[in-house]
């Protein structure tokens, strides 16, 4: 943790940025009065997740000028999931509310969520009570993906929220102390718990540029998701092969009466070869989901941080 001097900080932004030179100085002209008006103690803690333009040279001129900013400075891009990670771990905030750069996620709000910590509650969700400004592919996939990550896994992942929230220091302090380094964040906040309050917005379209997920990413995203918290997708294939080896039982005691009743039958191809490769589609698939796992498993037993910092400022 850093080691803040004198006066404790109330609220702690954490604001993973990619490729967001554009956005820094609306967002920056549109937080700093919502968080001076809270008269509290805060920062900004900006990750620059490796960005290619100049997004580290803007994020400096704003440190300059207004204060208040610390930027984390990845060697590479490692990722959203890393960035929060990262910035969570070094906010020292009372209360800890991360956003993104773009806008989509309404500094207003942040007045609500604070009153409704003041109140007791240690985690504050804004919850999107209109996505019409996302593409139809994305509400539908968005939706499918909560639907099946719901289904299947036991934490439950409130539907239409980001990870714009606010959450206290000890909500901070259980998400920092979780070992793993393959981080799906949503899931991880969702696991720790804690007395959960809802504010609803409006997400308005992003300010500049484009979003910086394109479908390859967020379904990578989703299948982390899935297997981050819950083995379900495993336990399937053991009802799937207990169901298909019953089946098989008794297609082949048919087969054998079949067989004492009317003779040898040498006919037969078609229905060999289907059941064959239904069989072996079958075994590849769950062959599949066990890599995917076995997978998992390797890269977390390399015990690497999540990211490598190149400087902090
Ligand atoms: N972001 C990041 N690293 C990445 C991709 C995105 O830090 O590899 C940041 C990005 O700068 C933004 C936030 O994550 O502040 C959300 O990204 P974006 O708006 O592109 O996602 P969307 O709103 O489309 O889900
Ligand atoms: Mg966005």
């Amino acid at each position: 943790m850093d080691g803040m001097m004198g006066q404790e900080i109330d609220i702690s932004i954490v604001c993973p940025m990619y490729n967001e030179a554009a956005m820094i100085p609306p967002f920056m002209a549109m937080l700093f009065p919502v968080l001076e008006k809270l008269n509290r103690p805060f920062e900004i803690i900006c990750v620059n997740d490796g960005s290619k333009d100049d997004t580290f040279d803007r994020l400096m001129q704003e440190k300059q000028q207004r204060g208040h900013i610390t930027v984390i400075n990845f060697s590479r891009n490692f990722g959203k999931e890393a960035a929060l990670t990262a910035g969570l771990a070094h906010a020292a905030g009372r209360a800890v509310i991360p956003m993104d750069a773009d806008l989509q996620d309404p500094p207003e709000l942040i007045a609500d969520m604070v009153a409704y910590w003041d109140k007791g509650y240690d985690v504050v969700l804004a919850r999107r009570t209109d996505r019409s400004t996302d593409r139809l592919s994305k509400r539908i996939t968005a939706k499918w993906f909560y639907r099946i990550h719901n289904l299947l896994s036991s934490i439950l992942l409130p539907a239409d929220v980001g990870d714009f929230r606010l959450m206290s220091r000890k909500v901070v302090d259980a998400v920092n102390q979780l070992p793993e380094n393959q981080r799906f964040m949503k899931g991880i906040f969702a696991w720790v718990g804690f007395k959960t309050a809802t504010v609803g917005y409006v997400r308005d379209k992003r300010k500049a540029g484009k979003t910086r997920f394109n479908f390859w990413k967020l379904w990578n995203l989703a299948i982390d998701g899935v297997t981050s918290f819950s083995s379900a997708p495993l336990r399937i294939w053991l009802y799937l092969g207990i169901f298909t080896s019953l089946l098989s039982f008794l297609y082949g005691c048919f087969i054998v009466f079949k067989t004492l009743i009317y003779g040898v039958d040498v006919p037969g191809y078609a229905s060999i070869v289907t059941i064959i490769l239904f069989l072996g589609g079958i075994q590849l698939i769950g062959i599949g989901v066990i890599g995917e796992y076995i997978g998992r498993m390797y890269l977390e037993t390399k015990r690497r941080p999540p990211y490598i910092i190149e400087g902090i400022y």
